[in-house]
């Protein structure tokens, strides 16, 4: 029932006060069922066309369960705190209308956007956010692909800005739920979707084609389209990067993984991580192991995801990933 999120239509069908779904808690408990509904509807139709394979939903599931309890707990144990602690310090003070939601939806943006590239770019951080990377296939189960400590951080770093920037916590709270809709539909497979372009949608917004390019390992794919639904701060920032016909996404990291056994997936960055620091020599490079980016190695030898895009343009090379000769496989470039 909780995986399903229909518990609170139930009671609003039981009570028979239909009129309940006029109202915000309405709306919610309406749209909180479609991304279960649509994962089962891509389960059908993987089913359907023959394309089901239990390997590419397992691992996601397993990680949902081991997340369920302790992840959520943290996560919104973090946000009251980052709430009661900042909110005296706001710049100033918004209310709940249409005009304060885009301000405070652009501030959550720019908030989701420096936890992700973070998440990209430090080590440490990517050892959180490599297994939501690590399924080569995509479909709506990725979206429960998560390392459990990952979002408490990531609540922390986006309620912390959109708090001091003055949103207030309903609007907040509304975004939040927005943000986690549109989040998981962005995840849809080509089993359900075959086309996640969204047609003009997708000059506008962040669509599923946005995403799955995101997920991508080749290198012209790496490291791009950080935001989630407003694509704004890609675009100011320069890493965004529309889905070309020619280069075929490829999912997954880029280190050697077995992307189908759970504890590879869960821990396999932070083994890797500690094998590098193990081997650095002094103090001082054992810490750049954690802040470099994936890839940084001490020895100058470094096969980051910057490196190999620069590399990449200098070769003139056909921009893809099978194509760019031998990759690292020691360590997630990503
Ligand atoms: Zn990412
Ligand atoms: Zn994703």
């Amino acid at each position: 029932m909780s995986f399903l999120g229909i518990s609170n239509l139930l009671a609003i069908a039981r009570s028979g006060d239909y009129g309940k779904l006029m109202t915000l808690d309405g709306i919610l408990s309406t749209i909180s069922p479609v991304i279960p509904f649509l994962l089962i509807l891509e389960l059908l139709r993987a089913v359907f066309y023959k394309r089901f394979k239990i390997e590419d939903y397992k691992v996601p599931f397993l990680i949902f369960v081991a997340n369920r309890v302790i992840s959520r707990f943290i996560s919104i144990a973090a946000i009251a705190f980052c709430i009661g602690l900042l909110e005296p310090l706001a710049i100033f003070k918004t209310t709940f209308t249409w005009y304060w939601l885009i301000y405070g939806y652009i501030i959550w943006e720019f908030g989701h956007f420096i936890y992700h590239y973070l998440g990209h770019k430090v080590r440490l951080f990517w050892c959180l956010h490599s297994t939501h990377h690590a399924p080569e296939k995509m479909n709506l189960s990725v979206i429960y692909s998560h390392f459990f400590l990952e979002a408490p951080y990531a609540d922390v770093i986006r309620t912390s800005i959109c708090i001091l920037a003055g949103v207030n916590p309903p609007l907040l709270f509304f975004i939040m739920f927005i943000d986690g809709t549109w989040g998981a539909f962005i995840h849809a497979g080509e089993n359900l979707l075959k086309d996640g372009r969204l047609g003009f949608l997708n000059k506008i917004i962040l669509t599923p084609s946005h995403h799955r390019v995101h997920h991508a390992k080749n290198p012209l794919y790496m490291d791009t389209n950080f935001c989630n639904l407003l694509n704004i701060w890609d675009k100011l920032f320069g890493t965004f990067q529309d889905e070309k016909k020619e280069i075929a996404i490829e999912y997954g990291i880029t280190r050697k993984i077995n992307a189908r056994n759970f504890f590879d997936v869960y821990f396999g960055e932070f083994a890797c991580l500690a094998r590098d620091i193990k081997k650095a020599p002094g103090l001082k490079n054992k810490i750049l192991y954690i802040l470099k980016p994936p890839g940084w190695s001490h020895t100058g030898d470094h096969k980051t995801a910057s490196v190999i895009k620069k590399n990449m343009r200098h070769e003139g090379n056909p921009l893809q990933y099978r194509n760019f000769g031998k990759m690292p496989e020691e360590t997630g470039v990503n």
